[in-house]
């Protein structure tokens, strides 16, 4: 990706954190040291710059929090944007990386966007293995619900592959994790950051090749640990899905400490 004059500002909001998870959790066929603790934290990201902002992801809400337990929930994307000075209705693109529980939350605070959110992805969710094994634990009816309905209002954008979202953001299929995983490649200052999302739930995975534990198709998760290296113009613009370290590896906003950081 060609980097441009007044690339993006990217932000990572966290909105929630799980801490009573363990290592084994975490890894595919688990971990030796499964039994210790890896607490987990939910994010969504802000991407912007040149008079637009892109969403990516949208969290869960608080209800979805106290009902599934053990989350200790923050506060809303939308009033952490606010405090960062974002207008929510500048938001005219979110990029849901994909339509598990814990990014689909919060649509409907953002009622004008565009939703970008990959064919094969919607394809799996609405289709036949939607309702094996645990896989019905791992959406929100009521949001895929919300994703269906505004389909038809011409509000989802169904992608094939690779699409720019608006020039200097890109969104790339992975697949791996889910059906249909998208990343997202955005152009900032200091280069190409890729917000990985799922494709490495932590640093860990793809820095010690240790897909997660949660797998559609595990060839395609090193194929997207391999896109993601390529695609990174430094390995610290590689960012995770749920890590905790990325609140420590980033300038907090000031203020925001514990639920806003820069990272680009
Ligand atoms: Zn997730």
């Amino acid at each position: 990706m060609t980097i441009q004059a007044n690339a993006f500002a990217v932000y990572a909001i966290r909105f929630a954190s799980r801490d009573a998870s363990l290592r084994k959790e975490h890894f595919y066929r688990g971990d030796p040291c499964g039994d210790e603790s890896l607490p987990i934290d939910y994010f969504v990201w802000v991407i912007v710059g040149r008079g637009t902002t892109v969403l990516v992801d949208a969290g869960f809400t608080r209800e979805v929090a106290e009902r599934r337990g053990n989350r200790t929930f923050l506060q809303p994307p939308a009033e952490t944007m606010r405090q960062l000075g974002i207008a929510t209705d500048s938001v005219k693109n979110i990029i849901l990386t994909h339509l598990h529980y814990d990014h689909t939350g919060h649509l409907p605070d953002f009622p004008s966007a565009q939703v970008h959110l990959q064919r094969t992805e919607l394809d799996y969710w609405t289709g036949p293995y939607a309702r094996r094994g645990e896989n019905p634990h791992l959406i929100e009816p009521g949001d895929l619900a919300y994703v269906k309905e505004q389909l038809k209002n011409g509000k989802v954008t169904l992608v094939d592959g690779d699409a720019e979202i608006v020039p200097g953001v890109e969104v790339h299929r992975v697949g791996g994790h889910t059906q249909g995983l998208q990343v997202v490649a955005v152009a900032t200052e200091g280069g190409t950051l890729v917000l990985a999302s799922d494709a490495t739930h932590f640093y860990a995975n793809i820095d010690e090749d240790r897909p997660y534990s949660i797998v559609d198709h595990l060839p395609s998760m090193y194929d997207a640990f391999d896109w993601i290296k390529m695609t990174a113009s430094v390995p610290e613009f590689i960012i995770p899905g749920h890590d905790p370290l990325v609140l420590e590896r980033f300038p907090a906003v000031p203020g925001l400490e514990g639920v806003a950081v820069r990272l680009a």
